[in-house]
């Protein structure tokens, strides 16, 4: 069983889309064993994406991840991080595949719904800058 973090961001709180965005992860499988919802700042914001730093995109990705409140979570699955990627599309919605997150819900390649760690190195990383070890629950029978 594997973890990854998802982020349901700004836009898709905004949209009020949190409840088909949780839905469609479900069905595609996914378990959630974590979830709050935060409003970042620059700093935790920017150190969330510390690997975009110097991304000529980074001050407008943090503005636009500061502004609003947004929905971090774990979520578990037999290759979670591979298979939410899939589930979510491609980062631009343009180019994303039918039936995924982004082609159903995404405005643009920034404003793209939803986040999710590309790597097991990232989700570990990104799953410890938003929860402590007691707050990942054993959600597996659920
Ligand atoms: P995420 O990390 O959010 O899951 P991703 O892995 O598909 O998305 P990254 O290359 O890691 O894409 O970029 C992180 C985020 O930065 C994107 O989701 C998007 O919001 C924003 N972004 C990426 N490229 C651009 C760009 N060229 N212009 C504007 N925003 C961008
Ligand atoms: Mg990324």
């Amino acid at each position: 069983m594997q973890r990854t973090l998802a982020i349901l961001k700004p836009d898709c709180v905004r949209k009020n889309l949190v409840g088909k965005v949780l839905a469609h992860l479900q069905e595609a499988g996914f378990k959630i064993v974590a979830m709050k919802m935060v409003h970042l700042n620059a700093k935790t914001a920017g150190e969330f994406y510390a690997v975009h730093k110097q991304r000529p995109f980074f001050n407008d990705l943090v503005k636009f991840m500061t502004s609003g409140p947004c929905v971090p979570l774990v979520l578990e699955k037999e290759n979670a991080i591979q298979d939410y990627r899939k589930t979510i599309g491609a980062t631009d919605p343009a180019q994303a595949d039918e039936g995924t997150v982004r082609k159903l819900y995404a405005d643009s390649k920034e404003q793209n719904i939803v986040h999710g760690s590309d790597s097991p190195e990232s989700a570990a990383y990104e799953i410890a800058h938003f929860f402590s070890n007691a707050e990942l629950v054993d959600n597996f029978g659920a």
